[in-house]
């Protein structure tokens, strides 16, 4: 092919080099002879390097540069060219200046393309009078390196013009992307707008460190840069100008450095000074950030995408990973976290929008891995039932079924509805032989359940209404506390109160770092209901129990162990995972005898003479199971059982 490529600059000279490489006849045009000579003296060096590293023979390399003539002169540069690639400055009156330049210079069938990173194409396309032959050509730098190209189909470009685009990056060796509508910043340059922005807007509204923020997202959210560092190698006098061209506003410190010119690594200074290498980070400094604060935004751009359909959940992951390092891809990571999780934290944050469609698949219970799809199928033959307070999935290869409380933006607290609907998915999940194991949490980051919400039952000195509240309450607590399978509070947030007590039902107890647990009914004036008084003595003695409920403390995740309120505290990164293993551990058991020993060990009060009575029978009636057959071949066989539960 012939190629113009317009601006021998950062991206036009490897552009200019890529093409060549790769056999095609290249002219590359600046509007400076020294411009030229520069873009061309980085094009030799570079073949030089690959030539010093055995990447290139020395005649690949000669012929490749024999094949690139630099010119001033735009007619020079266009005649005869299959594409033009324009890579000027990213101006856009510029960008239709130069538009208007090629299309009276090229000749009818040129293509027109722009290596902009955000501008409207739409809008070079239509300064030209072939509207239809113009397209997007995002390329990343280096060229020569990078393996993403975003292709963008203007409101204007024909399918034809969009597959020579597509063709050509392909033949370059690259992956492309195709970017279905020309919306602003494509799809990387817009999902990675609230990794410098949002960190900043936390840095300069919250005072937290800029060294916090990008030890976290370096070390806990996996990316190779930390969003201020970033902003130093890429340039702040370009994420300048980038903000000002999307219109959004210009984050203080941004301009505090610009003004100071202290515009990042390329001068010396810029969040940070640059004298002995990279900042210095460590993995502790990033403990005091939530990196979900700033991952949530990033993934709400990428959803609102999917929504419009500018691309596949698969595609923007794909071109988020090749094209920004973003470490799984927006979506993939939503999936892993859980969409109401993400929901939760969008919601959280004043003034951010969530993308409908995020709302949309929490309403549904598509909320991610853990009900077996989200963005993406987890193929898990997950199944999951909407109630209006709770979501209820049930995943088939595992057995493992999970109740979320799904009132994050009420703190997951308790009503009388949620008590009923939590009724009838018991009963339901009771009998489900497909469930071996009940995980039971709180939608979102912050909270497991808060409690009762005392604005649910009306008239709180209606006596005879708080009574039937209790009462009621209590019921199902005894339901799940007799739930004929192994229950795991998965506490993921605050849990005081009646959250507290529907935990203490459940056979185990897991906490994230970030939860707070206490019975903290006495602060208000109440006393602890559901069962709460009993469970709680049961659970701790009665000392420890008395000075809970008397003092309404609130203990930490980690104190909550030290005393085993909780089996376990974890890590907020490890606690997905840890309940995760721990419930498919659960379920992989012998159902009816996990069924009896549970009903057994539930009962350890009763007088020990019924107690052990009631100790043989179980034993007798285990005997004539097919489970026990199973388990003891198994076990000659030194291989895992497979247990049918029959
Ligand atoms: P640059 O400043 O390094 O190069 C731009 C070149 O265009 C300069 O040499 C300039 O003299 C030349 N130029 C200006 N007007 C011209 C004209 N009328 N005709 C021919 N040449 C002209 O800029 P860059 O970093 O290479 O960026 C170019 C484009 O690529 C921008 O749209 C930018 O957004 C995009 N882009 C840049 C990067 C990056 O990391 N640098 C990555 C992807 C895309």
């Amino acid at each position: 092919m012939k190629i113009a490529v317009i601006g021998a600059g950062e991206m036009g000279h490897g552009i200019a080099e890529l093409a060549a490489l790769h056999g095609h006849e290249v002219r590359m045009r600046d509007i400076k002879v020294e411009y030229v000579d520069r873009g061309m003296d980085r094009i030799r060096w570079s073949l030089d390097k690959l030539v010093g590293k055995n990447q290139l023979k020395r005649e690949q390399a000669d012929e490749a540069l024999a094949r690139i003539h630099g010119t001033l002169d735009v007619r020079e540069a266009c005649r005869e060219a299959d594409i033009a690639i324009e890579a000027v400055f990213e101006d856009l009156e510029l960008k239709k200046k130069v538009f208007l330049e090629l299309d009276q210079a090229a000749p009818e069938k040129t293509i027109l393309a722009s290596n902009t990173s955000a501008l409207p194409i739409t809008g070079m396309a239509r300064a030209t009078k072939r509207p239809q032959k113009v397209v997007g050509m995002h390329f990343f730098n280096p060229p020569m390196l990078m393996q993403l190209v975003e292709v963008i189909r203007a409101e204007t470009t024909s399918d034809a013009t969009l597959q020579v685009a597509v063709d050509l990056a392909t033949s370059f060796g690259k992956t492309v992307v195709v970017v279905k509508k020309d919306v602003p910043g494509f799809i990387t340059t817009r999902v990675l707008g609230p990794y410098f922005e949002e960190a900043a807007r936390i840095h300069e509204a919250e005072g937290v460190p800029i060294q916090t923020i990008d030890a976290a997202m370096r070390f806990r959210a996996g990316f190779p840069m930390g969003p201020f560092e970033l902003a130093d190698q890429v340039g702040v006098d370009v994420l300048h100008h980038l903000i000002m061209n999307a219109g959004r506003p210009m984050p203080r410190s941004v301009q505090d450095l610009v003004d100071a010119k202290k515009v990042g690594r390329k001068v010396g200074a810029g969040f940070y000074e640059y004298g002995e290498g990279r900042p210095k980070l460590t993995p502790e400094m990033g403990q005091a950030f939530e990196p979900l604060r700033i991952l949530a935004p990033m993934i709400n751009e990428a959803a609102e995408l999917v929504a419009i359909d500018v691309a596949s959940p698969a595609a923007i992951d794909e071109a988020m990973r090749l094209g920004t390092a973003f470490p799984k891809g927006p979506l993939a990571t939503a999936d892993d976290l859980g969409i109401d999780v993400v929901l939760a934290a969008l919601k959280s944050r004043k003034g951010q929008k969530p993308a409908k469609i995020l709302s949309e698949m929490v309403a549904r219970g598509d909320i991610g891995v853990k009900s077996g799809k989200g963005f993406y199928d987890h193929g898990s033959g997950g199944r999951t039932t909407t109630y209006e307070t709770l979501l209820v999935t049930r995943d088939a290869a595992t057995h493992v079924a999970t109740i979320t409380i799904n009132r994050p933006d009420r703190l997951n607290t308790l009503t009388p509805q949620v008590f009923e609907e939590l009724d009838a998915a018991l009963a339901a999940l009771g009998t489900d032989d497909d469930v071996r194991c009940l995980v039971l949490t709180g939608a979102g980051d912050r909270s497991f359940s808060a409690g009762a919400d005392l604005t649910s039952f009306g008239d709180i000195s209606k006596a005879f209404k708080v009574w039937r509240f209790s009462r009621r309450s209590e019921e199902v607590m005894s339901r799940l506390a007799n739930f004929p399978k192994p229950t795991i509070a998965a506490i993921n947030g605050h849990c005081f109160g009646g959250g507290l007590e529907v935990a203490l039902a459940c056979d185990f107890r897991i906490a994230a770092n970030r939860a707070k647990l206490g019975q903290t009914e006495v602060n208000l004036g109440l006393v602890p209901g559901a069962g709460g008084t009993q469970r709680l003595v049961r659970t701790l003695g009665q000392a420890k129990a008395k000075e809970l409920v008397f003092l309404g403390s609130r203990l930490t995740a980690e104190e909550a162990a030290a005393i085993g309120l909780v089996t376990k505290a974890v890590t907020n990164e490890a606690f997905a995972a840890e309940v995760r293993s721990f419930a498919e551990k659960l379920a992989k058991q012998a159902p009816i005898a996990v069924r009896l020993a549970k009903a057994l060990l539930n009962r350890s009060d009763m007088p020990i003479d019924a107690a052990l009575e009631m100790e043989a029978m179980a034993f007798g009636l285990v005997s004539s199971t097919e489970d026990i057959y199973e388990g003891l071949q198994a076990f000659m066989e030194k291989r895992e059982p497979k247990f049918k539960g029959e």
